[in-house]
């Protein structure tokens, strides 16, 4: 049991990492046409975008069969890109961008600093020149102005 829970937790730190990576070379990189009406202003509840949601719930569900027919760790390894998938919405639909009716506010530093961080990454309206692409760890505030900065010229 612990064991599982180890390879769940694991999975969902790990899932930050690829989430960073996918979010910077694939999203913006040839990935862009669908990530590309998260950037833009939009009215609807779906986008294009949440393509990579599903995706993603596909992937976990992939895992999760794959390790129920013989390598049963996989299975754990499945909910935890499922779990990443669920914070993710909370996080990154709910919160940072407030989709929700209750317009949950950030409650602590750590809190903020994820809020104000998205907020830079979309600061840039392109595919190139953004800055932070985490969801659930930024760089400091100071790091990402003066990556901005820097991008923007004099
Ligand atoms: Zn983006
Ligand atoms: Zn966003």
């Amino acid at each position: 049991m612990l064991f599982n829970l180890a390879i769940l937790l694991g999975t969902l730190v790990a899932m930050e990492g690829v989430g960073t990576l996918a979010h910077k070379y694939i999203m913006h990189g040839w990935g862009w046409w669908l990530h590309r009406s998260h950037h833009e202003p939009h009215l609807g509840v779906l986008e294009t975008n949440d393509v990579y949601l599903l995706a993603l719930a596909l992937i976990a569900a992939g895992l999760v069969a794959v390790g129920k027919a013989g390598y049963a760790p996989l299975q754990w390894v499945g909910g935890g890109v499922a779990g990443y998938g669920v914070l993710y919405v909370l996080a990154h639909d709910g919160f940072f961008h407030r989709h929700w009716p209750n317009k949950p506010r950030p409650l602590n530093r750590y809190l903020k600093r994820l809020h104000r961080a998205h907020r830079l990454h979309h600061a840039v309206k392109g595919r190139e020149g953004s800055v932070s692409f985490g969801f659930f760890y930024a760089p400091p505030l100071r790091v990402l102005k003066r990556q901005l900065r820097k991008r923007r010229g004099p």
